[in-house]
């Protein structure tokens, strides 16, 4: 179907964050499958971990429990610091938010607080809580009593969230809209806010979670805990995963028979996904992810025609003082670089988290270079 446009690359192979298309050419990879290989491609502990695992046990259904999604629930309690944490695994990102809907439909209430620009995904339910009508207008009716407020502004709160609102569900980072970061201390104030009036709180970590801003989740950064977190992109390290996990009350409002998914927690994905969590942890990925974050920031900001570089880690948004971002990102790829541009004005880059310094002094001197051309 038509719905991706035509790609014009076919991408047939990739180590690390190089890969090849079907001509030979290489490229380097600075969009990572949109932040979701943090291990680039082909690493040699997810191929072994899957290898083993599909030569072990492939599938089982919900009816009986492995040793691998145990594990991996188990490690989620650990990143986020809570015992109470309990999982729920699917398959991507609109369905970890469409099971958070559904927790909130649990509480007895059952109106939500977006913001907008938000992204949640294109099922129904996740859509309905997506603040972009280009994408919810040919869709509707949708799900009802969804409101969206403004993102960043902590004045629009008090009012827009009420003891009537079941769930508020916002990005920490909106990515899709363009790496927009809130100002300090919106999340903390939507937190307060969701306490007074008995809400829960659902933070999307889709692309913002498993290390992608140097921290494992980037609420952690804020200062808050939410009672519901949704995961999946990078979650698999380039499998199929996805997860809601609840907190506190938000974890036991699911009982037998309240949801489910055939494939989601397969085997194979949550071995991936164990494998990933031990190489990010071994190999100290978060502090560098977090310096070259800081590099990236600081350096692009001086790049001739950069208005702002913004995000954390290794999930940023340039955005440009015209534009021409479609136009930069084109000419990035002329010479082998694969970026992103998810408005007119902002270039996106969501590399593996195993990128080196040196990737990153490489990709801002050819930025540099094809800002100079346009100049
Ligand atoms: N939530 C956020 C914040 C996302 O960025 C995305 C995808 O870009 C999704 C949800 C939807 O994820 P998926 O495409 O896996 O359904």
């Amino acid at each position: 179907m038509a719905n991706y446009g035509t790609p014009h690359l076919t991408l047939v192979s990739g180590r690390g964050n190089k890969v090849r298309d079907a001509k030979g050419d290489e490229y380097l990879d600075f969009l990572g499958g949109i932040a979701t290989n943090v291990l680039g491609h082909a690493h040699p502990r997810i191929v072994a971990a899957v290898t083993k695992q599909l030569s072990e046990l492939t599938h089982v259904s919900n009816f009986y429990a492995h040793p691998q999604g145990l594990m991996l629930a188990e490690q989620l309690q650990i990143l986020v610091g809570d015992n109470s944490a309990r999982t729920f695994f699917c398959n991507s990102g609109a369905e970890a938010n469409e099971a958070a809907l559904k927790l909130s439909r649990l509480t007895g209430r059952t109106r939500v607080v977006a913001f907008e620009n938000s992204f949640h995904g294109r099922t129904m339910g996740a859509l309905s809580m997506t603040g972009q009508s280009s994408k919810r207008k040919p869709f509707e009716p949708l799900i009802p009593r969804i409101k969206f407020l403004p993102f960043g502004n902590v004045q629009a709160l008090r009012r827009g969230i009420t003891k009537k609102t079941a769930m508020v569900i916002v990005e920490p980072i909106q990515g899709e809209a363009g790496v927009i970061v809130p100002p300090k201390g919106f999340l903390k104030a939507i937190r307060e806010r969701c306490d007074e009036t008995g809400a829960l709180l659902t933070v999307d970590e889709v692309q913002t979670g498993m290390g992608r801003t140097g921290s494992w989740f980037a609420f952690q950064g804020a200062g808050i805990k939410p009672d519901i977190i949704t995961l999946a992109k990078g979650l698999g390290g380039g499998l199929p995963l996805g997860a809601t996990i609840g907190m506190g009350r938000a974890a036991t409002l699911f009982q037998a028979g309240s949801h489910g998914s055939t494939f989601g927690g397969s085997p194979t994905s949550t071995a991936a996904a164990l494998a990933a969590i031990e190489v990010i942890t071994r190999e100290g990925i978060l502090e560098r992810v977090a310096a070259l974050g800081k590099e990236l920031i600081s350096k692009g900001s001086l790049i001739p025609g950069v208005k702002e570089v913004r995000g954390a880690g290794l999930l940023i948004g340039i955005e440009l003082e015209s534009s021409d971002a479609k136009v930069i990102q084109k000419k990035l790829e002329e010479r082998k670089i694969l970026v992103n541009a998810p408005n007119q004005n902002t270039l996106r880059i969501a590399p593996a988290l195993v990128t080196s310094a040196d990737d990153v002094a490489f990709f801002l001197s050819v930025l540099d270079k094809v800002m100079r051309e346009q100049q």
